[in-house]
């Protein structure tokens, strides 16, 4: 149980996390912060938290748990507005989508040995934001990676990962720089790429042919794209490193193909994509069945 969880950022993740706690009756009070009174009383309107404040050190006056829960160029200042009065065993965790950064910034304004902080990251989402696309089954059988550092508390990590099970999510622990490397590759890498795609096609001269006649695979391929231009922006500057890198290894894998066409090597072209079938297959069987096919 939590006597009084404050959120900043009540929109889709802080929300739905919102939604399932209180569901479950797991806390007491929920108070929410951010910079727009209209979006936080929409969510008190909502049933999403109890009440709200727009003046972060009011907020986190007597929490026993405050989850930052905005985007990831939000989450210094923030930090820096709580610390002098974040009650000393208050926990203060994040489901930022990238992990280094936040970190490096707790460890900045907080000192290196602050044990109260659990980075945290639920792989859930949608292309909607938002407090109004909120739900409280969101997190249902998604996996929430923790990724504490050695000097986190435990009780501070239980408490967390205590939290996040009440919404049906799965817990999963990993170093911080295995998860910003992995999300760089699984989800930053296509979410630019969908971006990219889009821009690119807007700059041709045919562009009002392109978006008239493009079929499913073109919507499959760029629902990504919908997503927030802000949360995204700073995804892509707090995890520069991983992303440029993955960029980077799609760039030559791209020129590869290319040549390939260019030589019409039919053969190397099929073996490539069956590889590439496969291993989505078996992904997606993975996904259906809990099991590769
Ligand atoms: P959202 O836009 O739905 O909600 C963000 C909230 O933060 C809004 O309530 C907004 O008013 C508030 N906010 C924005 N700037 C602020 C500021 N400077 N100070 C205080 N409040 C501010 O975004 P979201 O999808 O809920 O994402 C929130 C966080 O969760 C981000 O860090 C994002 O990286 C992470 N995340 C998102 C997803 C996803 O798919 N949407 C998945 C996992 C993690």
């Amino acid at each position: 149980m939590i006597k009084k969880l404050v959120i900043f950022g009540v929109g889709l993740i802080g929300g739905s996390l919102a939604l399932a706690l209180r569901q479950a009756h797991y806390c007491q009070q929920i108070v929410g912060c951010s910079r727009n009174a209209e979006h936080l009383q929409k969510a008190v309107d909502l049933g999403v938290i109890d009440s709200f404040t727009l003046d972060p050190q009011d907020a986190v006056h007597d929490a026993d748990m405050v989850l930052l829960a905005v985007p990831m160029g939000a989450m210094g200042k923030l930090l820096q507005q709580i610390k002098p009065v974040l009650p000393a065993d208050a926990i203060l965790t994040d489901a930022g989508s990238t992990k280094g950064s936040v970190v490096a910034e707790v460890e900045q304004v907080f000192g290196k040995d602050f044990t109260r902080f659990v980075p945290g990251h639920p792989i859930a989402g949608r292309e909607k934001s938002g407090v109004e696309a909120a739900i409280p089954d969101l997190y249902i059988k998604r996996r929430v990676i923790l990724t504490p550092l050695p000097h986190t508390d435990a009780d501070a990590l239980a408490s967390v990962a205590a939290m996040w099970q009440v919404t049906g999510a799965v817990l999963e622990q990993m170093p911080v720089e295995l998860h910003d490397q992995v999300l760089a590759a699984t989800s930053h890498l296509p979410h630019v790429l969908a971006f990219s795609l889009v821009d690119t096609l807007l700059n041709l001269p045919m562009r009002e042919d392109i978006f008239r006649y493009a079929a499913g695979g073109f919507r499959d391929f760029t629902r990504i794209a919908s997503s927030d231009p802000v949360m995204w922006r700073d995804i892509c500057l707090t995890n520069k490193t991983a992303i440029v890198d993955m960029i980077s290894k799609l760039q030559a894998d791209l020129s590869e193909f290319a040549a390939l066409m260019e030589q019409q090597d039919g053969d190397a072209l099929y073996e490539r994509m069956s590889r590439a079938k496969q291993a989505r297959d078996s992904y997606m069987a993975y996904l259906e069945n809990g099991k590769p096919a």
